[in-house]
């Protein structure tokens, strides 16, 4: 350790996701709400980051919020290796004692975030969809979806300590680049390399997925099961092309391979946050509305009136999506001076 300086309260941590930085911007996210959660518990919200060579991704995260930065590098933390990683984290944590550790819940974090848990004894509330300080006790209130995602509930943790939480991409919004933004950085020194770890990495390959740009989109074109088939989605795909926007859809419109899974919103899939989000026959589980509450504006189709995706909705419209849709569309490229939607019609059979 290089440096060591005494923060002025425990602190609140984010650990530094830096895999596939210019796509994976959970851990600027999260860094962007520990701001407004360390501000509330009168402290600094750092970044624990760890690997080889990681000065620029250190100067990212000073750029986008970062108030510290604790860093360990060693060669043999190129690779994010998850036993090496649980116990190179939990080596910061006991000797820096965050009050709070958010982890981004990628694939990664997910197995990640746990074995450190684990090692500290401390519990983990997973796939948060809001975090807030108690002003009364100044504790960490974890809203996360319970039994099964039918509740969200507020979690707290009350004796031990850090507070972590795991947070989907796409929940909080990240600052803005400061350039001129500084902050201390403090290096601890590397955990040894584990004798006997079953676990190598040998090689790593990105995963090659459909390009899908639904978190940044501006607008959100998204299906349930009630838009009934393949031709049901090719009404949104035309659309969402009408409006520039994105398709998304909800878990059986996955199960049916209406669209990939990549572009499954919700609990489990992606959260959005798009100036306007159209969702047709959906019919507004909690598991899908928590991940489009941070939309500006809501427009809801379904033909049942009493469908739950009306109370999350600003503007509902009680009707058939498979006769409203070729009209809208009619009517947009009517308006665009475009070509008739035979083919959209056509899709009511
Ligand atoms: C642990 C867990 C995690 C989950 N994660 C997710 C997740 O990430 N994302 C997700 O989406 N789900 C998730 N689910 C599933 C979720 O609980 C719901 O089952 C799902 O969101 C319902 O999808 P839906 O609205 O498309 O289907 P339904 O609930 O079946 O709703 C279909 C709607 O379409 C309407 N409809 C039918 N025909 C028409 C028509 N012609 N025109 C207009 N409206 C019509 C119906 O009135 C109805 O309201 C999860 C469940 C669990 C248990």
């Amino acid at each position: 350790m290089t440096e060591r300086t005494t923060p002025p309260n425990p602190e609140v941590w984010v650990f530094g996701d830096h895999r596939d930085y210019f796509k994976n911007r959970v851990t600027l996210e999260l860094l962007a709400h520990g701001r407004s959660l360390a501000e509330a518990l009168d402290t600094r919200c750092a970044v624990a980051v760890l690997g080889h060579r990681i000065e620029t991704y250190i100067m990212e995260y000073i750029a986008h919020g970062a108030q510290a930065v604790y860093a360990m590098t060693a060669p043999h933390l190129a690779h994010f290796k998850v036993t090496t990683y649980a116990r190179a984290l939990v080596e910061m944590v006991r000797i820096y004692r965050p009050s709070v550790l958010l982890i981004g819940g990628t694939d990664f974090g997910m197995e990640f975030a746990p074995r450190v848990a684990k090692q500290l004894e401390t519990g983990l509330s997973a796939d948060c969809v809001e975090l807030r300080v108690d002003p009364t006790n100044g504790a960490l209130v974890q809203t996360a979806p319970a039994f099964g995602g039918r509740l969200l509930v507020d979690v707290i943790t009350p004796d031990r300590r850090p507070q972590m939480a795991t947070v989907r991409p796409g929940i909080f919004q990240e600052r803005p680049h400061d350039p001129e933004a500084t902050a201390p950085v403090f290096y601890v020194d590397p955990v040894p390399l584990e004798e006997n770890d079953p676990l190598e990495v040998l090689e790593v390959e990105p995963l090659q997925e459909e390009e899908c740009s639904l978190e940044e989109a501006q607008v959100v074109v998204s299906g349930g099961r009630g838009m009934g088939s393949d031709q049901g989605f090719s009404l949104l795909h035309r659309l969402a092309r009408l409006l520039g926007g994105e398709v998304g859809g909800t878990r059986p419109a996955v199960i049916q391979g209406w669209i990939p899974k990549e572009r499954m919103i919700g609990q489990t899939g992606r959260a959005v946050r798009p100036k306007v989000l159209l969702t047709f026959g959906t019919s507004g589980a909690l598991q899908y509305t928590a991940a489009i509450r941070r939309t500006e504006f809501i427009i809801a189709v379904d033909r049942d009136p009493d469908a739950p995706i009306f109370r999350t909705a600003d503007l509902g419209v009680v009707g058939d999506a498979l006769d409203i849709l070729p009209r809208l569309i009619r009517a947009l490229e009517a308006r665009k001076g475009t070509k008739e939607v035979s083919d959209a019609e056509s899709a009511r059979g």
